[in-house]
């Protein structure tokens, strides 16, 4: 009896490790080969609960196909400050932070030229597609590489990488140092998608082709709400005291004739501030597939493509407003109809998809103080003349200060110098005065900044936010929901969770179905993307690849 108990039990454990053995075979057995394009998307300025507060208006084969098929990333933060466009699209696809790629936001003041910059400008490179100087832009001031420069090395070259955007940092800064080419959209009286000499001399053919079609000009109609407006109930009412609107329209309700609009909102411009701007940028995106033939071969290609509408409608009518509903009810359908053409040109199951924000966005101050919740907006003419009083009065001139831009102050080093005083001394006054304002609830010195290890909180947030060559002296952060901005719209850039929580949505080859509340950070992803191709990371990545993702 014992014999035949002990013969079960290791027939038992030899049935088991046949099993697992013949499960690992299997697995080794499945299709390993990466997908053969990799989609980045980015909506400027999506917040997570527009995935939620909007889900009922969602068709299925849109933002719903995304989760229904594959992993939904629900707890996915900015882990730095500022949350601006910049440097969301550098850190996505870089998997770092300013601390290294060195985007410290979209406009910087410049230390050694004493200037302000801005994170594309480029005075080498001359413009293509138009003789504006919104041509004449580069990657050069981010100073790490991008998933897609590593698939570039990867592939000897061979991969090809497309970036596309409303905005020129959308379609730059993802794209890399090694793009084929980054497309940004002319407004003004253009309306054309143009390039710089850093990726070449002339328009492809299809690109030429494609601002030959009118197709912008196609868009400027009439902006209705697609759906019977009383049916938009995840929204606030259309006429309310927190919108912008446009000029030459009185209120900020709907419908919007653009045709007649257009002449006082600078003419295709307008289209950046409608829906339509997006569908213009999906049309673009799908001709680049065709026209680039990405997709085409089983070496991986990746195209990133960055919506930028959502952000200057947010920016003009608010989060809360029915025409960020309408934006994403259409933005939906942008994206429905995009899938389509990956799945008929490059093939169901043959590539894959992601999707993410580079920040998110407050709700209006002034609507939040209706509902009697803690915010308002900060009196920087003010702040600007009692902080010169104290300098004066402390140091004998305000000349001690050279810069104040980004919630920075930057401390002028030869008057300093001049003058006999530490950095280190002036840095921690200022913080005491600054610490005296109003609705500024944290201030930090350099030297706090530089010399500890943050791990967790706002500090932690400032800190990978930090580059220590490119960032100011003293380091301000203001109250919750409290902006420098008008009293209409929303704005973003700081380090709560209204700024920093995005949606992180992956579909197609290569990857698992389910949802994590686990957080997750926005540096994942680019490792993430890596490890799915196999090549090496982004060379300053801080990132963990997300292997629960991952199939
Ligand atoms: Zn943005």
């Amino acid at each position: 009896m014992k014999k035949i108990y002990v013969l079960l039990i290791t027939l038992a454990i030899f049935c088991s490790t046949f099993k697992t053995y013949s499960q690992a075979s299997s697995s080794s057995n499945m299709d390993q080969t990466p997908p053969k394009l990799v989609v980045g998307i980015v909506v400027d300025q999506m917040r997570y609960d527009y995935l939620t507060r909007f889900y009922s208006r969602y068709g299925t084969g849109g933002f719903k196909r995304m989760m229904d098929e594959g992993f939904n990333c629900k707890n996915n933060h900015f882990n730095y400050v500022p949350t601006k466009t910049a440097p969301g699209h550098a850190s996505i696809f870089t998997g770092s932070t300013p601390k290294y790629h060195g985007i410290i936001s979209n406009y910087w003041y410049d230390k050694d030229t004493k200037k302000q910059v801005y994170c594309a400008d480029d005075d080498s490179v001359l413009p293509v597609g138009t003789s504006d100087k919104a041509g004449k832009m580069s990657p050069s001031r981010m100073l790490t590489t991008t998933f897609a420069d590593e698939n570039k090395l990867f592939t000897q070259m061979r991969g090809k990488t497309i970036g596309i955007s409303v905005k020129d940092r959308g379609a730059i800064l993802p794209a890399g140092h090694t793009a084929d080419a980054a497309y940004w959209f002319h407004g003004d009286d253009e309306g054309a998608w143009i390039t710089s000499s850093f990726y070449m001399e002339a328009l492809p053919k299809w690109v030429a082709k494609f601002n030959a079609s009118k197709q912008a000009a196609s868009y400027l109609k009439k902006w209705d709400t697609y759906y019977d407006i009383d049916t938009y109930t995840a929204s606030g009412s259309d006429l309310n005291d927190y919108e912008g609107g446009f000029k030459g329209k009185e209120t900020a309700t709907f419908p919007y004739n653009l045709k007649k609009l257009k002449d006082e909102n600078g003419n295709f411009s307008i289209l950046k501030i409608t829906p339509f701007g997006n569908s213009l940028t999906t049309d673009f995106a799908i001709a680049a597939i065709e026209g680039e033939a990405l997709g085409a071969d089983d070496i991986t290609d990746v195209l990133t493509v960055s919506y930028s509408c959502t952000d200057y409608i947010g920016h003009n009518f608010g989060v809360n407003s029915k025409e960020i509903e309408d934006t994403y009810i259409r933005l939906d359908q942008d994206l429905e109809r995009f899938f389509k053409v990956l799945d008929k040109e490059v093939g169901k199951g043959e590539y894959v998809v992601f999707l993410t924000a580079d920040h998110g966005a407050v709700d209006v101050p002034a609507y939040l103080h209706a509902h009697n919740i803690p915010s308002g907006y900060l009196d920087n003419k003010a702040r600007k003349k009692q902080f010169d009083d104290f300098l004066l009065a402390k140091y004998g001139t305000a000349e001690v200060v050279e810069n104040i831009s980004n919630d920075q102050i930057f401390l002028n080093k030869d008057k300093l110098q001049i003058l006999g005083l530490s950095a280190i001394d002036v840095q921690n006054a200022i913080v005491e005065e600054q610490m005296t304002y109003p609705h500024i609830s944290k201030a930090y010195t350099r030297e706090a900044i530089v010399s500890r290890d943050f791990t967790e909180g706002i500090e932690a947030l400032i800190q990978k936010g930090f580059n220590q060559k490119r960032s100011g002296d003293v380091v301000l952060v203001n109250d919750p929901a409290y902006i420098s901005y008008g009293k209409t719209g929303s704005t973003h850039g700081s380090g709560l969770n209204y700024d920093t929580h995005v949606p992180l949505l992956f579909f197609g080859k290569g990857i698992n179905h389910g949802a994590t509340t686990e957080r997750t950070n926005i540096t994942d992803i680019a490792p993430t993307m890596s490890s799915l191709l196999g090549i090496s990371f982004p060379n300053a990545s801080i990132g963990k690849p997300l292997g629960y993702v991952l199939k």
